[in-house]
């Protein structure tokens, strides 16, 4: 787990994309090339043509330099809400559009409609990020930017691409309206580049049958897992508003993410010890989701499973070491935090149950003698920081990666050339928030189908197909009505006969419901209420 969010990709992540415009453009670390300012340049140009040269030429230099810092500042401040990205950006909610498959392109309209009149919905979305991935971003600004551009157009630009600043009110109570469009600007650029090295949908991949005709077919599939695979067993997600960290919330912690925090429990371990309960996978359980990550490994099917989830209930299922990548670690081991002296995870178990602190056997005897010491040197007036890590010393931490913390060798030993081998990708139950697992999407060859398995939508992503549903339903759909595989778990026939229907929500754009018969008759009950 790093605290790193979607868009501090990897530089190798970046080049790796092979979207050509993407090797023009991307290239510093913001992901902005040194030419791109003179897009921003152009804007504020646009704006200020009445100014003289030398007035130019200094509004030019605070776009490149300060307004970025500040702007990050601003961001800085405003991240204290929950699910909030370092970047400042949010993905927008599009207004429905009931006629979106009769729209024209923006750009084949004559006249085109100017900017603030056009209707932002994922259709339009889709047209405004498609011309800015085929054309470049030059000639997107060129088309959609109005002469005299305002704040509000820069906003709305950005929303059209999909994303629109955490806090605009914030953003208004800038000292003047030139800061405010420059703070503006920033957010357009990180929007812009977030569609550039986003990836672009296959043109011929959008139907159920092209999903199991891919499944049959592929020898090397890259399964990308999250928590919404397991929360049918109960375990509680991490990041909605019923799971661990708003519990953690409720407690009283202000950061919920403390918890996982390897400073925090260098200094308390008592902290996860009290928690970690809580979090505790269920002894021999799995889904039929994870039956199925193992019915591709009997088939020959699987590359490898990267999961983010430190359950285990992959190992349950029967997915073999080899083929598991535990992106965040898990608790199938244990290590001493100071000698790293190695036990299976169980053997922590019953200490975690009970909420009282393991040690070391090996560092036993030293932490002892250091705690004499110390003692001894507080009495006499002594103080030194390494009192503060004593707590910890010697103590047993469950192989669970936390923030601050490298991710595991796994994950590099094996990311590089499985990226290269995939020849299917399928991303099931997560928002696919926390890099570096949520690059992974953008790295794989763009040839290379994706199709997405999870309750919700997601938006930063283009996959080709999407499966909207709870992950053992869809799954055994998919297996027992279209493919005509049977999952090896003891709930399949229960699911399978569970009512299941599916619905095409946006043939075009690959988009297709899972229901069973409860949750269809749940809504007609609301809405019959309503
Ligand atoms: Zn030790």
């Amino acid at each position: 787990m790093t605290t790193v969010s979607i868009e501090n990709t990897p530089a190798d992540a970046i080049k790796s994309t092979s979207d050509v415009t993407v090797g023009e453009v991307v290239s510093n670390k913001r992901g902005f090339a040194d030419d791109s300012d003179s897009s921003v340049r152009k804007m504020v140009k646009l704006s200020s043509d009445a100014e003289d040269e030398t007035e130019k030429e200094e509004t030019e230099k605070e776009v490149g330099l300060e307004i970025d810092d500040e702007a990050t500042d601003a961001v800085a401040d405003s991240a204290d809400g929950e699910d909030l990205d370092e970047s400042g950006l949010t993905e927008y909610d599009f207004e429905s559009d009931p006629d979106a498959k009769e729209t024209k392109k923006l750009w084949e309209m004559d006249p085109m409609p100017p900017l603030q009149s056009i209707k932002i919905t994922k259709n339009t979305c889709n047209q405004a990020r498609a011309y800015l991935k085929t054309e470049g971003y030059m000639k997107f600004l060129d088309l959609f930017v109005p002469p005299d551009p305002t704040a509000d157009d820069i906003i709305t630009l950005a929303k059209l691409l999909g994303y629109v600043p955490n806090d605009v009110e914030k953003l208004r109570k800038a000292k003047n309206q030139q800061e405010f469009l420059h703070r503006c600007i920033v957010y357009l650029r990180e929007a812009i580049n977030r569609v550039l090295r986003s990836r672009t949908r296959l043109p011929n991949f959008h139907t159920l049958d092209d999903v199991c005709e891919a499944l049959k077919k592929a020898k090397n599939i890259l399964i990308l897992t999250g928590a919404g695979i397991s929360t049918s067993l109960g375990i509680p997600d991490f990041r909605s508003s019923t799971g661990f960290y708003s519990k953690m919330r409720n407690l009283g912690l202000d950061d919920p993410q403390d918890v996982f925090s390897i400073d925090v429990f260098r200094e308390d371990p008592s902290i996860l010890y009290n928690i970690a309960h809580m979090i505790l996978p269920p002894d021999k359980a799995y889904t039929p989701l994870h039956s199925f990550i193992k019915l591709l490994q009997d088939r020959g099917k699987l590359l490898r499973n990267y999961t983010q989830n430190i359950d285990n209930l992959e190992a349950n299922a029967g997915v073999l070491p080899e083929k598991l990548v535990q992106c965040h670690g898990s608790f199938a081991t244990a290590s001493c935090i100071t000698c790293k002296y190695k036990v299976p995870g169980e053997v922590l178990f019953p200490n975690l149950r009970s909420k009282k602190i393991a040690y070391c056997p090996f560092c036993a005897a030293e932490r002892k003698a250091l705690l004499q010491k110390y003692d001894k040197m507080e009495d006499e007036g002594i103080y030194s920081r390494r009192f503060e890590q004593i707590n910890s010393f010697g103590v047993m931490k469950p192989d669970i990666t936390f923030f601050g913390e490298d991710l595991p060798e796994r994950y590099h030993n094996f990311i590089k050339e499985d990226i290269k081998k995939c020849d299917l990708l399928l991303c099931i139950g997560t928002s696919l928030k926390v890099a570096p697992v949520s690059e992974i999407v953008n790295r794989v060859p763009n040839d290379v189908p994706q199709i997405l398995i999870n309750r919700d939508p997601i938006d930063h992503c283009e996959f080709d197909v999407e499966l909207l549903g709870y992950c053992d339903q869809a799954i055994t759909w998919l297996c027992g009505k279209k493919l005509g595989w049977k999952i090896n778990h003891k709930d399949f026939d229960k699911v399978l006969n569970s009512g299941l229907e599916m619905k095409v929500l946006d043939e075009a754009f690959g988009s297709y419901q899972i229901t069973d018969e409860e949750q269809r008759e749940g809504k007609e009950k609301i809405s019959d209420e309503l």
